[in-house]
């Protein structure tokens, strides 16, 4: 097993592997900005390395600093968490060329499925279901003109190295093409310094179903169920449950199936999830993500198993501690994205926290970063806590996630802690019943 443990992120996530690491017995390096001297992972860990000024490209992003950060410590691993370099194949292979391991999948594996273009192709070769769409890059417009009238309109134009949903355009008809073509493209130029783009059938009232995997390097592969994750904004996920109130146990199966037979085929190795579309029946690939997901403890909650424990004893060449078969979901489990925004524009609201209260009681998880006191900076990402809640059904867990968020005060700075109340009244919620666009153009539109 590790002795040292280099954490290469912050907030919620920085935190949730500390804890990971001192459960099993291992030490833990903090990294951190100037924007981040006073943050919760930084006063827990047992060491921290300021590695750079508060813009991510100069700290958290900043490869250089981060591996002369580990030399400087003796890490013998480095957790990258979940966003920031997380994904990033180059950062894989420095890492381990510096003979240090890097918590997650082969750097090829990263690679490939970073690229979605190159994803969708590899998901086809092992037997996944696609969304209809372009086999590779669309070159031109005369090119994506012909490409859209094939696949059949509505269309949407996505970025080859896309994520956080940016570089992703509707066109409804082939008026709307040119302009939602070239926006798509100078989106991802901007976001992501590549304009290669891609269209797929845009599919009307989907639902966002993803299934958790976990390998090891002995060969076992096992899917820990699904999560659903359509109830979104802007692409990205506001809400999480698992079950899906969608599916029923066949289904689950058949899905399950899908994802642990591609990537044993694939030699995956550690944590990954694959995501798809849901309509009349059927499964769409639209990408697979080769880390842990912000959302994971809710499968936590329904499967009992710790993942990041899991997968930092994969990265130190463990077996996996449990087989498919024991792999039996408990109950029902929801997560509340908790963002420092308005709840009602969604505008970024940094600032200090005075107050701070977390809920409590059986079933009650908050996985936060914050703390009376704590000024949650400008810089970077809106999330400031998770609040996961796990009840014996459906029914139950919203009864009690409703008194959770009854009883969470985070002030006076605004959060998206309403939201998440009147998205709970909902009768919709209530039967589980939405898709991903219920909550955008039903209930944001309607207030
Ligand atoms: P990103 O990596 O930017 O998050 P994804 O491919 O994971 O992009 O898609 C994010 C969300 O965008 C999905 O959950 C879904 O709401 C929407 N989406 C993606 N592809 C399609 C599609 N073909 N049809 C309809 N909605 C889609």
């Amino acid at each position: 097993m590790f002795s040292k443990v280099l954490i290469a992120n912050r907030g919620d996530v920085a935190l949730r592997v500390l804890r990971a690491c001192k459960e099993l017995n291992i030490k833990t390096v903090a990294i951190h900005s100037t924007a981040d001297n006073e943050a919760m992972h930084v006063r827990l860990a047992d060491e921290s390395v300021c590695i750079g000024p508060p813009q991510s490209s100069k700290s958290y992003l900043n490869i250089p600093a981060i591996i002369t950060a580990a030399q400087l410590v003796g890490a013998d691993a480095i957790h990258p968490g979940v966003g920031f370099l997380s994904e990033n194949a180059e950062f894989a292979e420095i890492v381990e060329a510096h003979n240090i391991v890097f918590i997650g999948p082969k750097a090829e594996h990263i690679r490939c499925m970073g690229d979605k273009i190159e994803a969708k192709i590899t998901a086809q070769k092992l037997g996944i279901p696609l969304v209809p769409g372009s086999e590779g890059d669309i070159t031109d417009f005369e090119h994506a003109k012909k490409e859209a009238k094939q696949i059949g309109y509505p269309v949407l134009i996505k970025a080859a190295s896309g994520g956080g949903g940016r570089g992703m355009k509707v066109a409804l008809t082939e008026e709307e093409l040119e302009l939602a073509f070239t926006a798509a493209k100078s989106e991802s130029k901007a976001a992501f310094g590549d304009d290669r783009v891609y269209i797929e059938r845009y599919l009307q009232n989907p639902r966002h179903i993803e299934v958790q995997i976990i390998a090891d390097k002995f060969g076992n592969t096992v899917h820990l169920g699904e999560r659903e994750c359509s109830i979104q904004r802007r692409h990205q996920k506001v809400i999480e449950e698992a079950p899906s109130p969608a599916i029923n146990d066949i289904t689950r199966d058949r899905i399950g199936s899908i994802a642990s037979n591609a990537v044993a085929k694939m030699s995956y190795l550690g944590l990954g999830t694959i995501e798809f579309l849901y309509e009349n029946d059927e499964f769409f690939f639209i990408e697979m993500n080769t880390r842990l997901q912000v959302e994971h403890p809710i499968t936590e909650a329904v499967t009992g198993i710790d993942l990041v424990r899991e997968q930092i004893m994969i990265a130190a060449g463990l077996p996996l501690s449990f087989k498919q078969s024991d792999i039996k979901i408990q109950g029902h489990a929801i997560e509340c994205r908790i963002n420092a925004e308005d709840p009602k524009t969604f505008v970024p609201s940094p600032g200090k926290i005075t107050q701070f209260h977390s809920p409590s009681g059986l079933g009650i998880r908050v996985e936060a970063c914050v703390y009376s006191g704590y000024v949650v900076p400008p810089y970077y990402d809106s999330l400031i806590a998770k609040l996961i809640v796990h009840g014996d059904n459906r029914n139950h867990c919203i009864l009690r996630l409703k008194q959770a968020l009854r009883e969470i005060v985070i002030e006076p700075i605004s959060t998206t802690i309403e939201l998440h109340k009147n998205i709970l009244d909902t009768k919709v919620m209530d039967e589980g019943s939405y898709d991903i666009r219920w909550l955008e153009t039903e209930l944001l539109n309607s207030k």
